[in-house]
């Protein structure tokens, strides 16, 4: 391999975005779903038979091209290719290639092929880089079958413990975590956490938002992820009759979460910027047309990227509800069901990101994920940055999720010049 130290030679490098397009659509034959207008969605779920075949289709290309494959004990796979200093870390892509039951081909897919593709694309042209380029499957991102997602990067990062990972328990089969690693083959002899942090990761990903789409741009340079905040509100009230019962002396659940699902929507116009309220769940019982009821049980999803304002909105909630629970008479009690801090990534890799798609000739807007990624897991250990891709209508965790040819093969050319730089291409 020859160093290439023309600063113009490297730059002008590209992805084969055909030979990646037809990587998205051969795995997303595995644990392919079709939906009612021919749509073709995905359904791997985390440590299924489904997930062991992709994991092998995957692992299989990367072997091919002679990269030095490691699996750890939660599962996660990294592919090495090597760089000209045997010290130097090594600068990581990835993402995940679980799906939840009703997803698309393109939601963590896209990151690890788009990664794989790079690397293809350094060996087809015998392009070498003083540091290793690595490209890694992490997971259970999704968490659809294992609680919580991201869970391979968390443990990877040493946010969890192994021994507590591989003991939890499938959401909706009788399955445990570690039992299931074993039986797809998939519980590796490589420690984890990982013996080193990468010199840097940077992972590609839809948007799964209208964001882009809507305002015309090609790519997305994430500057970091919405910090999250869940709440379960079960509100207790008295079932009675809806003709006869006075309305002063109603003590009415269905009306208290229908005054908290008001209030959270004005609070979002009252902090402005970032925040984002959700009252995504309202089980009324007994749920009759004629009973005022007697329980309410709802959920509330607060996120801000500014973790001062998601405190105020969450200290704010809990004082309505505790006045609207003296108003009405009723009892409220409250469990936190998910608490992240928002998560910055690296601004020097964020503006890196930037200036790449820019020199490219991409439109570019910044903006922060809604989702969680396993992005913001490897930020806790090595300097981080997000590419996101436009996604057609916004939608994700969807069969009719989709990202054009177009779109893909902008996001892994930005991709492959940025990893370039990281991993110092010129010597
Ligand atoms: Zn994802």
């Amino acid at each position: 391999l020859a160093l290439m130290t023309d600063w113009h030679d490297w730059q002008d490098t590209r992805v084969d975005g055909e030979r990646l397009w037809n990587r998205i659509v051969a795995l997303g034959e595995i644990g392919a779903i079709a939906g009612p207008n021919g749509e073709l969605g995905c359904a791997r779920l985390a440590l299924t038979d489904a997930d062991r075949e992709g994991r092998d289709l995957v692992t299989g290309w990367m072997r091919d091209l002679g990269l030095t494959v490691t699996i750890d004990a939660i599962g996660n796979v990294v592919a090495t290719r090597p760089g000209t200093d045997p010290r130097a870390a090594a600068v990581m892509t990835g993402s995940h290639i679980d799906t939840v039951a009703t997803g698309g081909r393109f939601d963590g897919n896209l990151g690890v092929l788009a990664g794989l593709e790079v690397i293809e694309t350094l060996e087809t042209l015998d392009i070498a880089t003083r540091r290793p380029v690595s490209v890694a499957f992490f997971t259970d991102e999704e968490g659809a079958r294992f609680a919580p997602d991201m869970l391979g990067s968390l443990v990877y990062v040493g946010g969890m413990a192994l021994e507590e990972a591989l003991d939890i328990a499938a959401t909706d089969d009788d399955a445990r975590l570690g039992d299931e690693l074993v039986r797809i083959g998939y519980a590796g002899p490589f420690p984890c956490p990982a013996a080193a942090a990468p010199h840097a990761y940077v992972e590609l990903h839809i948007e799964q938002g209208p964001i882009l789409e809507d305002e015309g741009v090609t790519i997305g340079v994430v500057e970091g992820v919405q910090g999250i905040s869940w709440t379960e509100l079960a509100i207790t009230g008295r079932s009675a009759h809806a003709g006869t019962t006075p309305m002063r002396l109603r003590r009415d659940p269905g009306f208290v979460a229908a005054a908290i699902t008001t209030f959270v929507r004005g609070l979002t116009k009252q902090l402005a910027g970032a925040q984002v309220a959700t009252v995504g769940r309202i089980d009324v019982r007994p749920n009759l047309v004629n009973v005022v009821p007697a329980t309410a049980t709802i959920t509330v999803d607060l996120r801000n990227t500014d973790e001062a304002t998601l405190v105020v909105a969450e200290r704010a909630l809990d004082a309505e509800v505790a006045r609207l629970a003296e108003a009405e008479s009723v009892s409220v009690t409250s469990r936190s069901l998910a608490r992240f801090e928002p998560v910055e990534f690296d601004p020097v890799t964020v503006a890196l990101v930037e200036a790449t798609a820019q020199r490219l000739g991409y439109s570019t807007r910044r903006l922060p994920s809604g989702a969680g990624h396993d992005a913001q897991m490897l930020a806790r250990v090595c300097p981080t940055a997000m590419i996101f891709t436009p996604s057609v209508d916004g939608l994700s965790h969807n069969i009719a999720e989709h990202t054009t040819p177009e779109d893909v093969t902008a996001g892994a050319n930005v991709l492959l010049q940025t990893l370039l730089q990281l991993a110092d291409v010129a010597d």
